[in-house]
């Protein structure tokens, strides 16, 4: 008899990051698979923007990666 159970544990695969705006210097956190464009609290630029995956950095540096 053989058992075709699965168990899949749904691991979140995304995190959120500090990341810097090069712009002003501005430190925030950020989803790292963002769907939507992040932008800077302070001055508005653009951080991050959604490439369907992980989320690519544009006007920002990752300053620390949460957990
Ligand atoms: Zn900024």
């Amino acid at each position: 008899m053989v058992k075709k159970r699965k168990i899949l544990i749904p691991e979140p695969k995304s995190r959120f990051i500090r990341v810097k705006c090069k712009q002003c210097g501005n430190e925030q956190v950020i989803f790292d698979h963002a769907t939507f464009p992040a932008r800077c609290l302070v001055c508005g630029t653009v951080l991050v923007r959604p490439t369907g995956g992980k989320a690519e950095l544009v006007n920002a540096e990752i300053v620390k990666i949460l957990g």
